[in-house]
């Protein structure tokens, strides 16, 4: 039952299903371009984030080790300084109160020609003596309390440093310090303090920041002044290098933990001091160059998902459209194979029909001429009073004619006799012609078109209707051409259209004073036309169009059948030729027929 039930929705559920299916399809396949396009994202991101990151620190580490250097160098350079301008003899004479007049220059020109922002000397005990700071009694630092730590140092024969820190308006300071000995006794300390602006300055330049550490971490050296003199923990490096680069717009673009997550610090040791160098880059820009790769990949993903949605939209509406077509070419089919069964029925109904057409057209062409045979017989029947009398009149003369010669030759006259027995020959010849056409007339006519003489056809008729027209004493007038002419047609059917014509005329002029009836042959182009006329009383105009019809007729009963004319008009139509009747102007009708004049290759043929 239920498998019954189902049957006629298999076709429905498939289709549904099948549709179903390729909805959940489609929503996987979407799915897993959305995967896709996420994961492609990370990827490009991450791997793009790492490449720049990667030479972001490259850079940076080259920088930093150049801009170590700078500080480096400097450093070194006057690190020497005061060791040997303290042994300078000009030095030993200037603390020994010898030469005071070179006090200033000697100080002056070792900062000038050092590059030392200051050059000075003290006692032992930390004062004073000169300095190279025009204008300045006790020196820019001051006695050895300011630089205490360098002074203890140089005063235990070492060389002593020291660094004098800066603060945001002034950069620091270091100050190296070497003692001046006579024999084994202190004279004296030289101090050459060495300002490092000029570092600053050097890495004033670079466009990240960077920043040299002491020991405490408090800022020494930095290209960012606000820094200068702070220590590290003090310092809010994200905020402060935001401010700085003006880049926390582009940090927005990539959400960070906190400001320090923005920059990447890298570090150089300066082991001899005890310093460190640090600079600070930040990472917003690779952050930045990240996030458009990242939108390049974005819009890659988006561009190759559209199209792949797009093939697929294609794909499902190409195989809809195969669906669709086979489905029509199904239906189609099936058309096609119930038109051609109703074709072929139709055909062999009209096989059937065709088959009763032929059957009816033979038995309609067997009552034909049975019909025309019939008609002539009728026409003979007509003719016999007149035929009768044709032949009595002869066969009378021709018994008095031999008992003439009979009497003749009794009396011995036996000459005389000749010449009734001649005319008696003579009847008997006219009578055995008369009869031999009537044989022919009577015989069946066939149904083939051959070459038929008009003249014949013309004499033949006229013999047969001879005793008619002598009876009605009708003036029968024949113009015929020269030549004959021959026609394409049947001899005896050719007759019986004649010998209804004539018999119509002779009919029509029955009554008339003058009855006359004039037969007219003449060649037309193609054509033989012979014209029939009469002076009768004409047809009238309301039973014209019915003359040719069957069985019609204005004649009395038995003088009349009515199908004479049907029958002349069938023949002369089945021989290609025209019937036509008319009125004449003078009174009286003309019937004019035209047949095909037989051609050379008919003529040949017989
Ligand atoms: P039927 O002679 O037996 O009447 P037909 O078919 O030969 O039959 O002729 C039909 C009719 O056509 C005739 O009854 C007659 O009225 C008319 N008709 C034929 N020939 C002539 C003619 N020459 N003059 C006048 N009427 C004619």
């Amino acid at each position: 039952m239920l498998a019954k039930r189902q049957l006629p929705y298999t076709g429905a559920m498939t289709r549904g299903s099948r549709r179903r299916a390729w909805r959940n399809l489609k929503l996987g396949i979407a799915v897993a371009m959305v995967a896709a396009s996420l994961a492609i994202l990370w990827l490009t991101g991450l791997a793009s984030l790492r490449l720049t990151l990667a030479e972001v620190q490259t850079r940076a580490e080259a920088n930093l080790a150049v801009q170590a250097a700078v500080l480096e160098r400097l450093l070194d350079k006057f690190r020497l300084l005061s060791p040997l301008l303290a042994r300078g003899p000009e030095t030993g004479r200037l603390v020994s109160g010898l030469d005071i007049a070179l006090d200033r220059t000697i100080t002056s020109v070792a900062a000038g020609m050092s590059g030392a922002e200051e050059v000075w000397l003290m006692d032992p005990l930390g004062r004073v003596i000169v300095t190279s700071q025009h204008g300045v009694p006790f020196g820019a630092i001051g006695g050895g309390a300011a630089i205490s730590e360098a002074f203890e140092q140089a005063r235990q024969g070492q060389l002593g440093r020291q660094l004098i820190p800066g603060n945001p308006q002034s950069a620091a300071s270091y100050v190296f310090a070497s003692p001046l000995r006579n024999g084994e006794s202190l004279i004296g300390i030289l101090a050459v303090r060495v300002s490092l602006e000029d570092v600053e300055q050097a890495w004033a330049l670079s466009k990240d920041p960077i920043l040299a550490l002491d020991g405490d971490d408090r800022v020494v050296v930095t290209n960012v002044p606000g820094w200068r003199g702070k220590f590290v923990s003090d310092l809010d490096f994200g905020r402060d290098i935001a401010r700085l680069s003006g880049l926390s717009r582009l940090s927005l673009m990539l959400p960070s933990s906190g400001g320090a997550n923005n920059h990447m610090q890298l570090t150089a040791a300066l082991p001899v001091l005890g310093w460190t160098v640090k600079t600070l880059v930040s990472v917003d820009e690779a952050r930045q160059q990240s996030a458009w790769a990242m939108v390049a990949a974005l819009l890659g993903c988006v561009i190759a998902a559209g199209g792949l949605w797009i093939i697929l939209l294609r794909r499902e509406e190409f195989s809809r459209q195969i669906r669709r077509d086979r489905a029509a070419a199904l239906r189609l089919e099936r058309r096609v194979r119930s038109r051609t069964a109703e074709l072929r029925k139709a055909n062999e109904l009209l096989e059937e029909e065709v088959r009763e057409r032929e059957q009816a057209e033979t038995s309609l062409r067997l009552a034909q001429a049975e019909l025309v045979q019939a008609a002539k017989l009728a026409t003979l029947g007509r003719m016999s009073a007149a035929l009768s009398h044709e032949y009595n009149q002869p066969l009378a003369a021709i018994r008095s004619d031999a008992e003439v010669a009979e009497m003749l030759i009794e009396r011995g006259r036996a000459e005389e006799a000749k010449a009734n027995l001649t005319r008696i020959g003579g009847m008997v010849a006219r009578m055995a012609e008369i009869a031999k056409t009537l044989k022919g007339f009577t015989r069946k006519s066939g149904t083939d078109i051959r070459p038929v003489s008009m003249r014949k056809v013309i004499d033949e008729t006229l013999l047969l209707l001879q005793p008619q027209i002598k009876q009605s004493a009708v003036e029968v007038i024949a113009e015929l051409p020269g030549t004959d002419i021959i026609v394409k047609g049947g001899q005896i059917r050719l007759e019986q259209v004649m010998i209804n014509l004539l018999s119509n005329a002779l009919d029509a002029v029955g009554g008339r004073e003058r009855p006359q009836v004039a037969l007219m042959l003449r060649r037309e182009g193609k054509d033989a036309v012979l014209r029939i006329r009469d002076n009768g009383s004409g047809i009238d105009e309301e039973v014209m169009p019915q003359i040719f019809d069957p069985f019609f007729t204005t004649k009395d009963v038995g003088a009349g059948l009515g199908l004479g004319l049907s029958i002349a008009y069938k023949i002369v139509h089945d021989f290609s030729g025209s019937l036509q009747a008319a009125n004449r102007d003078g009174g009286g009708a003309e019937f004019t027929m035209r047949l095909p004049i037989a051609d050379k290759q008919m003529l040949a043929a017989e």
